[in-house]
């Protein structure tokens, strides 16, 4: 008997039906922007909608057509979301670039990518001059100011002015209607080993995940919310927040370039925040200004921390001293982001109050359409029981299948079925499925949630004609979580300082990579197959000050 199919519309899953939903049912409801030009701009749902609609003309005028990657170089703003949906709505594939990445790294990228525009804030100026004879491919820059914030000379020959294109347009544009897997945008990760890699999520997968992200189990977005996110547009997509909010139709609130405690406490009084996300370094810059300032929040009610394990001092700080709700989560730019978020069940409430507490410190469980297991080394599933603590693995419809330009499957099997993601993150999981991170195989070291790739690292130690060997490993950090942390075996009878190998770092990196403290060893120690114990080393250096 052939199955019996079901007979409903086929419509496919567009993210440019979440900017016509917003438009048509909150078109009133206000995007407030802090701008790079330094003052605060307002406009509306359907504002944005209408104007995504003039940068589409506007791209498909340049000569843009279906599948050109249009790359972004900027902050939290009005101008980026209309970027995001004129681009992606439009067939085009929405490149959104980490500025804060070392000038070649980017060069990198954004050929990797095949970029064809790049549309940079203000601040980006002087960086992408200098960055452009290095890409090739771009054939258009796009300066995202008005014609009174243009440059007098610059560097770029024909160097467009945003405000200038959107208002050549009519906006006269129907959004159109074509394939839900088609790429919608790409976010590059940084590998542990070699280059960044791109993970290109289609529309399915970001409405999917917008659907998913905006659960009360997960961000639990509404209509009658204020949303700051303080992640970066350039990270994961501000963790799907700009098409989450669009699909409740709530207020949004976006920061520009001013991040710092002071800048971030006065917009979340004026606009009314109600709820905000971040990794926890900014969280530790607003805490601080609000503490030393004796100050309360008026109307921030909850929060969602992740990016980087979140300090259980710092939840504490925010749900006792501030009444704010702090939900953990872990995520990754391979999974758009959201996997798992710790918010209790039912069962929970009658747990005492420190035990609920231990619960919501974990990394939490998975949001629905993230599948979750954890492995031993030979692919064997291990139990959830809280304590077998095993590689973790994911699958689902907003998990990366491959990544861009690259042939091999990153895949794995589990108990011999294929198709999971290894996350590169050791975790244990309990019988509530509350999943918590122990540990990280990936050799990658996360600063203030951005990361720093530790082979680059070590390659440019070994560089150095007195270096010996060198591993770079992550040591503690009260600000930043992490900071790297040399090791180094110096070569027979050489003699290196630390001041002189930190030096080494000067133009090789981005200063904000380049090491805290450099540890002179006799030797490393090694596996059997010659490859350096990093779980053992940072077992040695656990303890290890860095200097302040
Ligand atoms: P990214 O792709 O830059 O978003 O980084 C993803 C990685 O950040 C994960 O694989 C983890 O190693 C780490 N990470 C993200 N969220 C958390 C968290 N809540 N706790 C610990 N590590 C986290």
């Amino acid at each position: 008997m052939p199955a019996l199919m079901g007979q409903m519309m086929q419509m496919p899953l567009l993210i440019s039906s979440l900017i016509r939903h917003a438009a048509r049912h909150a078109g009133d409801t206000e995007i407030v922007s802090k701008r790079v030009e330094g003052d605060v701009h307002r406009t509306t749902w359907a504002g944005i909608e209408e104007r995504s609609r003039r940068f589409a003309q506007a791209m498909a005028r340049l000569g843009c057509g279906a599948g050109d990657r249009v790359a972004t170089l900027a902050w939290n703003g009005y101008r980026h979301l209309e970027i995001y949906y004129g681009t992606s709505g439009s067939q085009l594939v929405c490149h959104t670039i980490n500025p804060r990445l070392f000038p070649e790294q980017i060069a990198w990228i954004a050929n990797d990518a095949g970029d064809r525009v790049l549309c940079f804030d203000l601040t980006f100026l002087p960086l992408v001059e200098k960055l452009a004879p290095h890409l090739g491919g771009v054939q258009h820059y796009v300066l995202m100011t008005d014609r009174a914030h243009m440059p007098a000379s610059s560097a770029i020959a024909n160097l467009l002015c945003y405000e200038e294109l959107v208002d050549a347009e009519d906006g006269r544009y129907t959004w159109p209607e074509f394939d839900e897997n088609t790429a919608s945008s790409i976010c590059y990760t940084s590998g542990t080993t070699g280059h960044p890699k791109g993970a290109v999520y289609s529309h399915r997968s970001s409405v999917l995940h917008a659907y998913g992200s905006a659960l009360p189990d997960a961000m639990d977005c509404s209509a009658a919310d204020v949303v700051l996110p303080v992640v970066p547009m350039f990270h994961v997509n501000a963790w799907g927040l700009p098409y989450s909010t669009a699909l409740v139709g709530c207020k949004l609130v976006l920061p520009g370039p001013h991040l710092d405690g002071k800048s971030l406490y006065e917009l979340f009084e004026a606009e009314r925040v109600t709820f905000s996300a971040g990794v926890p370094t900014v969280w530790l810059g607003l805490l601080t200004y609000v503490q030393s300032n004796d100050l309360k929040f008026s109307t921030f009610r909850r929060t969602v921390i992740g990016g980087s394990a979140c300090p259980p001092a710092m939840m504490k700080t925010l749900q006792e001293r501030f009444s704010v709700e702090v939900i953990h989560a872990w995520g990754m730019t391979e999974l758009s982001p959201l996997g798992t978020l710790s918010k209790l069940k039912a069962k929970h409430g009658a747990l005492p109050r420190e035990e609920q507490q231990r619960l919501l410190e974990k990394q939490g469980r998975v949001v629905y359409g993230i599948d979750m297991a954890i492995i031993d080394d030979d692919g064997h599933a291990l139990p959830w029981d809280a304590k077998a603590s095993g590689n973790l693995v994911v699958r689902g419809p907003w998990v990366i299948g491959s990544y861009f330009n690259r042939p091999e499957s990153p895949l794995v099997s589990v108990d011999g079925e294929p198709g999971w993601f290894p996350t590169g993150d050791v975790a244990t999981i309990d019988a509530d499925g509350f999943m918590q991170i122990t540990d990280r195989s990936k050799d990658v070291i996360k600063s203030g949630g951005e990361w720093i790739s530790s082979i680059d690292l070590e390659n440019i130690a070994m560089a150095h004609p007195a270096v010996h060997e060198a591993a770079a490993i992550a040591a503690r950090h009260p600000k930043w979580d992490e900071r790297p942390l040399l090791v180094v075996v110096r070569k027979p009878g050489a003699s290196l300082t630390r001041e002189e190998l930190l030096a080494f770092y000067e133009g090789r990196i981005a200063k904000w990579q380049i090491p805290d403290d450099v540890a002179f060893v006799d030797e490393l120690p090694h596996t059997a197959t010659g490859k350096i114990q990093k779980l053992k080393l940072r077992e040695l250096f656990r303890d290890h000050r860095l200097p302040a």
